[in-house]
């Protein structure tokens, strides 16, 4: 693919510029190219620019680690309406089986927002 010669590209002038290549590639789902910390201590992708304000590694694995805890709560929250959908329409519906089922839907929006109120860190101060 040609567009991947051009972030090649760019990284060289990363590294040119003294900015160093981190063993972490970048969060941005379908994108995985190696991060760059920058003279001026910013985190960079080739593909993204400036992807996270971030002070260290452990911090670019912590928010790695909620971006897979959104994606696994949006499977989860997606396969809890689908059941709920299939027991409603159900003959014999046990109203009480679907309020429970409603209650894990709660806790899953909950732990989901949880995630995303953490995950921003990129205001600029
Ligand atoms: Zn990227």
């Amino acid at each position: 693919m040609s567009e991947r010669k051009d972030y090649t590209r760019i990284m060289a002038e990363y590294l040119k510029a003294g900015a160093t290549m981190l063993s972490l590639t970048c969060p941005v789902e379908g994108c995985g190219l190696p991060l760059f910390k920058l003279r001026t201590g910013e985190i960079v992708c080739a593909a993204h620019g400036k992807v996270l304000l971030v002070k260290s590694d452990e911090e670019v694995k912590e928010i790695r680690e909620r971006i897979t805890m959104i994606s696994v709560l949006d499977k989860l929250e997606e396969k809890t309406l689908n059941i709920i959908r299939e027991q409603s329409e159900g003959e014999d519906v046990d109203p009480r089986e679907i309020i429970g089922w409603l209650e894990v839907l709660e806790r899953i929006r909950r732990l989901k927002e949880m995630s995303r109120e953490k995950q921003s860190p990129s205001k600029p101060s």
